[in-house]
């Protein structure tokens, strides 16, 4: 047992990615006091990511999982399903449950997520109108897609183009509604907006950009959605506006939040070192960005969730995993490495296909983030040169890609 521990062990609140990771990585690690992990959702925990890039309408067709049940039986984790947690004593180093349980930690994780922003328009609330995030609202929306003609979908984001595109897939009509004057404004380059927008119209898809909707209207279920530009008629309306991190619960207890759990290099919480964040409600310290962050990727949940899990069975370091993100929407696979920064220039190059395409950003002449459409093997040419820190100049890619200075690179390393 480490110093300052009482045999509590760890309690993980959150049974999503990043939850999961710090559980499996204690365990792997060797570590050997309690583990438990508060879960509000009834779902073993599973990955996201599947939920928005195909249609589901039974529960057999989602594989979501990430590992059955007999993985927390065998490792000894309290997997605690449907029993959230409803407030911390971080004095005493209690949890509270839903269900009237008191669960001690010596570390306590929280790994809560996010949730998705409410649509705030009159009419969000009749039948027909759904966000998603978990396997049930998958199925929801699932089902009412497989019948739908007209499908609305709100947000210009990743979740609205991958909804968009498995809808047009079915055969409805698509119309995609976005506030802002382009799609993707969060995600990616300016270059790479117009240049994905031209292939969601192309595939079918109508897009709208600098428009409100007003309202939704109907009888009970959604018949149309009122905008700013005109009326959509619509008998499915999905939106994904973005998402909140959840992190009353710290909050409430006294520790900082701002806009997510306000943690240190170690992902320790700046109030409390035995509290630490991980996943989607975590702002954090990263060598690639300036100032704090909160990052919603894969990446960004299993990575911290093992950094803290490394760190309580006993080797801590520093978080700084190269951030990297994907979408899918439709025929296009859009892959993203390193953070960019609005001020950074970007080089937009033709791949070796007509499919193909990157867009490299830099930062004071030095290669930032590359952002990829139909090219994983690009994509991972930029993951190893960026976590390596390997310099790249603008000079260093005219008439070439990262994945050739790769290739040099090792060659040269082979010879030396
Ligand atoms: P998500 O993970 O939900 O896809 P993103 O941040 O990637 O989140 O995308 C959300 C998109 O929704 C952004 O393009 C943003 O401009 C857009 N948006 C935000 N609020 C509204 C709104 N009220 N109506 C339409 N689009 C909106």
């Amino acid at each position: 047992m480490s110093g300052g521990s009482s045999g509590a062990g760890v309690v993980v609140v959150g049974g999503g990615q990043a939850g999961f990771s710090v559980v499996s990585t204690l365990r792997n690690a060797g570590y050997e006091a309690p583990v438990t992990v508060l879960a509000e959702e009834r779902h073993l925990p599973y990955q996201r990511p599947p939920l928005s890039k195909k249609l589901h309408t039974e529960p057999e067709d989602i594989r979501a999982g990430l590992v059955p049940e007999s993985f927390y039986r065998e490792r000894n984790i309290d997997l605690r399903l449907g029993d959230d947690a409803t407030a911390i004593d971080t004095a005493a180093r209690t949890v509270s449950t839903r269900t009237g349980a008191r669960v001690p930690y010596d570390h306590l994780v929280l790994a809560t997520g996010a949730r998705n922003r409410p649509l705030p328009v009159p009419g969000a609330e009749l039948d027909g109108v759904h966000a998603l995030r978990s396997i049930p609202d998958a199925l929801t929306i699932g089902r009412a897609l497989a019948a739908a003609r007209d499908v609305v979908v709100v947000g210009g984001g990743f979740i609205g183009l991958e909804l968009a595109q498995v809808a047009v897939t079915h055969g409805a009509r698509v119309t995609v509604v976005e506030l802002a004057d382009r799609l993707l404004s969060r995600a990616v380059s300016p270059q790479l907006q117009e240049h994905l927008r031209e292939r969601h119209e192309r595939g079918g898809v109508r897009i709208l950009t600098s428009t409100a909707v007003r309202s939704i209207e109907g009888a009970g279920r959604v018949r149309e959605v009122v905008t700013d530009q005109g009326v959509l008629p619509a008998d499915l309306v999905v939106y994904g506006i973005g998402a909140a991190p959840r992190d009353e619960l710290a909050r409430d207890a006294g520790l900082a939040v701002d806009d997510g759990v306000v943690v240190d290099a170690h992902l320790r919480s700046v109030t409390d070192p035995r509290v630490s964040a991980v996943g989607d409600c975590a702002r954090h310290p990263h060598p690639h960005a300036h100032g704090l962050v909160r990052l919603e990727s894969v990446q960004n949940a299993t990575d911290q969730g093992a950094l803290v899990g490394r760190r309580i069975a006993g080797s801590p370091a520093p978080y700084e995993s190269l951030p990297w993100f994907w979408s899918d929407q439709g025929a296009v696979k859009l892959q993203i490495a390193g953070l960019r920064a609005s001020t950074d220039e970007v080089h937009m190059v033709p791949g070796d296909s007509p499919e193909r395409l990157a867009a490299y950003a830099f930062r004071d002449d030095r290669l930032v983030a590359v952002e990829t459409l139909n090219w994983p093997a690009e994509h991972l040419a930029a993951r190893r040169l960026l976590e390596r820190r390997v310099p790249v100049r603008t000079a260093d890619l005219v008439g070439s890609t990262l994945g050739a200075l790769a290739r040099a690179r090792r060659t040269s390393e082979v010879r030396t």
